[in-house]
């Protein structure tokens, strides 16, 4: 094996005037790209759709290449620009005009929990692991499902939420890892138990017992806390 070439690898054949050209390449990319974004008339990144990460990626790499490599013109890349803002500008007034292009694009918000239960629908496309969601949840200051009237899981990956008000909170599946972790087959104390699957929430005896909802048979103590806001 050869040795390696460390100069190769951190240096190749650069040099102070190809030192400056990569500068001035860099400072011409960026403005486009700028310049670019702004043009496509959105207004700074929260959250984005698979359908603006695919734009980002695009503009990203078309933007990296003049920006380093000597025998790359800035044109092309700008022609790529145009094309992709030509697209996104198309595909977002298409998306606004015709809603099944805008589920072909985007995908459609799907609901999660229902009456502060798991909506099986929701949970069984996989689109989003549970870990994951409840993670979502607890960020929100969310203990048990309980709490939960409805929760939406937007296309661009947020989740959004609606409490049940005070008095209307019930028992429900809670989310917290601790207590999450707890569930089990084995029901050790009578009482209400949620389903650890579906949030489904019975009073049960010390037997096992499985979820007339969805057929999982573990089981966690249900949470009746209100939330403190
Ligand atoms: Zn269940």
């Amino acid at each position: 094996m050869e040795p390696l070439d460390w100069s190769k690898i951190f240096l190749n054949d650069l040099n102070f005037s190809l030192a400056l050209e990569i500068i001035l390449r860099t400072f011409v990319m960026f403005v486009l790209i700028l310049t670019i974004l702004r043009l496509s008339g959105k207004r700074g990144i929260r959250q984005l759709s698979l359908f603006e990460v695919a734009i980002i990626l695009s503009l990203g790499s078309a933007a990296g290449d003049p920006m380093m490599t000597e025998d790359m013109a800035i044109i092309p890349s700008v022609i790529v620009f145009l094309t992709i803002i030509l697209l996104y500008r198309t595909l977002t007034f298409l998306t606004a005009k015709r809603e099944n292009i805008e589920k072909l694009v985007e995908g459609k918000p799907i609901y999660i929990v229902e009456d502060g239960m798991l909506a099986l629908e929701g949970i069984k496309r996989d689109t989003l692991a549970k870990d994951e969601f409840f993670s979502e949840l607890r960020q929100y200051g969310i203990e048990h499902l309980g709490q939960v009237k409805t929760a939406i899981l937007e296309t661009s990956g947020s989740v959004s939420v609606y409490y049940f008000p005070d008095d209307s909170v019930k028992p429900g599946l809670p989310i917290l890892p601790k207590l999450y972790e707890k569930r089990s087959p084995k029901i050790s104390i009578s009482g209400l138990h949620a389903c650890s699957f579906c949030g489904n929430v019975v009073s049960i005896q010390n037997d096992s017992h499985k979820c007339m909802r969805c057929e999982s048979d573990e089981w966690v103590e249900t949470l009746s806390s209100k939330r403190i806001v």
